[in-house]
C-alpha cells in the first residue's frame, strides 16, 4: 500500500510531498504489528486463557459429524458440475482422517486444488 499526500489548500501545488518506499512501508507493518501485539498484552486474558481476542478461536464450534457430512455433500454436488470446490482446512482434514471413500475424496480435492486451502 503506497500512501500519497497531496496539499489541500487551493493555488498551491498537488504533487505529491512524500511518497513512502517499499521497505518503509514494510517497517511501518512491522512496526504496527509490534504496537498490536505491546497493546495485546495490556489486554486482560479471555476467559479461554487466550491473552489476545485476534486469533482466539475458542469460541467457534467444534467441528461436527454433520458439518464434515454436508462439507462431503456439498464438494461431491461441486464436482459433478465440472468445479472444484475449495472447502476450509478443517473439513477437509476430517474426511481425510475419516478413510475409505472420504478419504479418497479429500485427497482428490487436495490434488485438484493444487494444495490449496482456505
Ligand atoms: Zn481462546
Amino acid at each position: 500500500m503506497r500512501f500519497i499526500r497531496r496539499s489541500r489548500r487551493l493555488g498551491q501545488s498537488t504533487a505529491p510531498i512524500s511518497t513512502q518506499s517499499d521497505a518503509c512501508q514494510s517497517n511501518d507493518l512491522r512496526a504496527q504489528l509490534r504496537r498490536r501485539r505491546i497493546a495485546s498484552q495490556r489486554l486482560v486474558p479471555l476467559d479461554c486463557g487466550c491473552p489476545d481476542p485476534w486469533p482466539c478461536r475458542c469460541t467457534q464450534p467444534a467441528l461436527s459429524a454433520r458439518m464434515v457430512d454436508a462439507g462431503r455433500d456439498a464438494a461431491r454436488d461441486i464436482l459433478a458440475t465440472g468445479q472444484v470446490p475449495l472447502l476450509e482446512f478443517e473439513i477437509l482434514r476430517a474426511l481425510w482422517r475419516r478413510g475409505g471413500a472420504d478419504r479418497v475424496l479429500a485427497e482428490q480435492l487436495h490434488a485438484a486444488t493444487g494444495g490449496e486451502i482456505r
